[in-house]
């Protein structure tokens, strides 16, 4: 018997980490994650410029966006990304937020690694605290009574620290006004909001249009540029006579030629006359318009745009109020959609884009986005974004909460408090838990220049005496109220980034073992395998 020869099961090229190093590894890759995001946090939080490997280039200030970006390759710190996306996915904002949660969370459980406690009493006892925190969460948390003011403060809130921060009076009221509209007895979805860019003027000129822009001319420059009371027709089907590819046209002399021409001449002919007659003057149409289609409808003097994309068509419907016709023999008035105005209008150097503006009820919109450059645009469109997420969660879920890192060190204290009730070891997890949650407005006092200890020393005293909604507003750097100061933000940004963190950190923690297949031969070491986290 030989027991020299070593055995195998593993293919040759697997890296293997186990116990404490992978561990290990694993935490210091999610601590990187959460640093590199640490300094966006908040509303004096700095941006962040990424250039990709093509060149182009992304200046942002959200969490989400920057670690999509960073395409990054260590497993457990992509684990972290999931968790931004998750957050961006379930309210659309507190990205930085949830994953600087997961990285001090994860941290702080090293200083319990070292002294022994095991990982599975410790992702017990964070466990154990989140549910305390949802409860506690459940306690603290304000009906929101649809009041405008305070979704403007939820909107400007979320806003703060964006590029977009100069201009939040006017998103605010865009943002309210289009979730308002397009709310649909408590449904919101937010797809029904198109955001439109045009590089032309200022980002001071960001509107919002009752209707919505499409991309697209009108087919034929003979057509009107500009409708009033239009009457619209949305057509999912082709304005041409389909023949099959196949079908082969026999004729044996030129009079047959023309007798074809011509009646396919009526046919389209017929089409136009039955569009006349149901009053439509504004044509969308899903697929193509057959030129002698267009001439027609040209000397008619209806604008018609073709190609449009389904999304779009269906939009519009929602917008305009008028049905999908796919068959024009059932066309009826009452099915044409209806608005103030469709017009043509130059977005950029040559790019022309159709307006529907002015409906009635729009249960869709756009939000058009002016701005002098494209990476200015996709930032506003960005912090919109967050705005758009808050304000449908606020009014769906009627929940808010202070911000400013009160919320945080409240659920802090009362997790403080909660933990000396209990026994076991799971008392130390939940006491890094309560101070895990500090890191918020430590990270928000630190970001604003502030002096992190000085104010979280305040903070806590100011809590311990009952003020539950003191924060530190960045804004004047007073340590304050944050309900009164209107930093508001939706409970639901709180539950969901306590609770995808506490998942990633508990399966982080419950890895011991690493086997990293290797693709790449000339990757650098870090007993991983993995570039750039050494
Ligand atoms: P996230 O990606 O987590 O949303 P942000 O950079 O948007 O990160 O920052 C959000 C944090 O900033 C929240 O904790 C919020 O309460 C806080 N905040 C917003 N406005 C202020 C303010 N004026 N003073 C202090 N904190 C603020
Ligand atoms: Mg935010």
């Amino acid at each position: 018997m030989s027991d020299k020869q070593p055995i195998y099961i593993l293919p040759e090229n697997t890296e293997r980490t186990v116990g404490k190093d992978a561990q290990r590894n694993n935490i210091l890759a999610a601590k990187l994650v959460s640093d590199a995001v640490k300094t966006t946090l908040g509303p004096k939080g700095m941006d962040k410029m990424l250039v990709d490997s093509v060149g182009d280039i992304t200046v942002t200030n959200d969490g989400v966006t920057i670690l999509d970006k960073m395409e990054i390759e260590h497993p457990a710190a992509k684990m972290m990304v999931e968790i931004s996306k998750t957050q961006e996915a379930e309210v659309g904002d507190g990205t930085t937020t949830a994953v600087m949660l997961a990285g001090r969370l994860l941290e702080n459980s090293e200083k319990l690694l070292d002294m022994k406690v095991h990982p599975t009493v410790i992702t017990k006892g964070y466990n154990l605290a989140a549910e305390k925190a949802r409860e506690f969460l459940g306690e603290l948390c304000i009906d929101f009574e649809h009041n405008d003011e305070i979704l403007k403060n939820v909107v400007r809130t979320a806003m703060t620290g964006k590029g977009a921060e100069t201009f939040r009076d006017n998103f605010s009221e865009i943002i309210v006004s289009a979730v308002k509209q397009i709310n649909d007895n408590g449904k919101i979805d937010l797809n029904n909001i198109k955001i439109v860019k045009n590089k032309s003027n200022g980002v001071e000129d960001t509107k919002l249009i009752k209707g919505l822009v499409i991309d697209k001319d009108r087919v034929n420059i003979d057509m009107p540029t500009k409708i009033e009371n239009p009457k619209i027709l949305l057509f999912s089907e082709a304005l041409e006579v389909k023949t099959p590819d196949d079908t082969k046209i026999s004729v044996s002399n030129s009079a047959q030629l023309q007798e074809f021409v011509d009646r396919e001449d009526k046919v389209l002919k017929s089409m136009v006359e039955i569009i006349k007659s149901s009053e439509a003057n504004v044509i969308f149409c899903q697929k193509g318009i057959d030129d002698i289609v267009q001439y027609y409808l040209a000397r008619e003097g209806i604008y018609a745009c073709r190609r449009v994309a389904k999304s779009d068509m269906e939009n519009l419907a929602r917008a305009t109020g008028g049905k999908l016709v796919s068959n024009l023999h059932d066309l009826n008035n009452n099915d044409l959609g209806n608005a103030e105005i469709v017009e043509e209008y130059k977005h950029g150097v040559d790019d022309r884009m159709t307006y529907v503006s002015g409906c009635p009820d729009p249960k869709a919109l756009s939000i058009l986005i002016h701005g002098g450059s494209e990476h200015v645009m996709d930032e506003m469109e960005r912090a919109l974004q967050d705005g758009l997420g808050d304000v449908a969660t606020v009014v769906k879920d009627g929940k808010i909460v202070a911000g400013a890192g009160a919320i945080e060190m409240e659920l802090s204290k009362r997790l403080r408090d909660f933990a000396h009730s209990l026994t076991g070891r799971e008392q130390l997890a939940v006491q890094e838990f309560a101070d895990a949650l500090e890191y918020i407005p430590l990270t928000l006092a630190e970001n604003g220049g502030l002096d992190p200890i000085d104010v979280l020393t305040e903070l806590k005293a100011r809590h311990d005496n009952g003020e539950v909604n003191v924060g530190i507003n960045i804004t004047n750097n007073k340590i304050e109220n944050s309900l009164d100061a209107g930093i508001i933000e939706p409970l639901k940004i709180k539950t969901q980034a306590i609770g995808s963190s506490v998942e990633v950190a508990t399966m982080i923690l419950r890895i011991d073992d690493v086997l990293a297949s290797k693709t790449n031969t000339n990757q650098r070491g870090t007993g991983m395998g993995y570039p750039g986290m050494e």
